[in-house]
């Protein structure tokens, strides 16, 4: 019953004031990822040291997405430390197994603690041939098999010069989501141009792009977009994050360089974690 007469004032609140409260309860309820992205970096024993020295928060999803080889000590390192810490990996197999030398199964992955796994990062667009029909299998496995995908997109500075932007990242969803309409999935948006490069973007210019992002999802998985998690990936660090962090649609970030440093990722974190998003 009481959960009938709340869903009665949501919608009623929702038709009588343009959407706009029914649209802010919505956005509370997206849970904000600060994630770092180590690339091909860091040792045994940096891993073991980086994971004792950073803090975790209620208010906050800390994920820490170290190179394949280091996944498993990682997984024992955080639940030593017993923090809340999630592990994700920087690239999976669509096949459960077989004769793929060099490759990483979901199954593999999940044995040894990983909870996430980055999906079509741009590095791997540009030097491993991932293109949206891999990104699509991979996120449909990942999916099937409960392991979440946080699925890159973004355009280059040629794309982004020559307008394609919007074009560039409704070709990318609609192809990485080709066929899905369940599951849990992580979106994080990340121009190519600023990824690495010091050339963050602006806050204004990803908040218009994520709601862009947004409006596409809509499209293809209508109204459960507006619970999806959108980050912003590209050059973040602890000076641009609380830019970020007042967006409406900016729910977390993905980050590369500054997640080297545990002061400095401790340092994104903790802006995240300062309050309410979006307040
Ligand atoms: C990344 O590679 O996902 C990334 C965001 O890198 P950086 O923060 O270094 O730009």
């Amino acid at each position: 019953m009481e959960q009938s007469i709340e869903s009665y004032i949501k919608n009623l609140v929702r038709e009588t004031i343009g959407h706009t409260l029914g649209q802010l309860q919505l956005q509370s309820e997206r849970r904000i990822y600060v994630i770092a992205n180590w690339k091909m970096n860091k040792t045994l024993a940096e891993t073991a040291e980086f994971l004792q020295k950073i803090n975790s928060s209620n208010n906050v999803s800390v994920v820490v997405c170290p190179p394949t080889q280091l996944l498993y000590p990682a997984h024992l390192f955080i639940k030593q430390s017993g923090k809340p810490v999630g592990l994700g990996a920087q690239n999976v197999h669509w096949a459960d197994k077989g004769a793929y030398t060099g490759e990483t199964s979901i199954s593999m992955l999940q044995d040894v603690g990983c909870e996430y796994v980055i999906i079509g990062h741009s590095e791997r667009r540009q030097y491993s041939g991932e293109n949206d029909q891999l990104v699509n299998m991979k996120v449909a496995q990942s999916l099937k098999a409960g392991l979440t995908p946080i699925i890159c997109i973004g355009e280059t500075l040629e794309q982004k010069n020559a307008q394609k932007t919007e074009q560039v990242l409704t070709k990318q969803l609609f192809g990485a989501l080709k066929d899905i309409d369940s599951g849990d999935f992580i979106l994080a948006y990340e121009p190519v141009w600023a990824i690495g490069t010091g050339q963050s973007a602006t806050a204004e210019l990803a908040q218009e792009t994520h709601s862009y992002i947004r409006s596409v999802l809509k499209q293809i998985v209508g109204q459960k977009a507006e619970s999806i998690s959108i980050l912003y990936g590209g050059s973040a660090n602890e000076s641009n994050a609380a830019e970020y962090r007042a967006m409406p649609d900016i729910d977390g970030v993905l980050v590369g360089g500054a997640s080297l440093q545990a002061h400095s990722f401790d340092g994104i974190i903790n802006v995240f974690a300062k309050g309410e998003q979006n307040s």
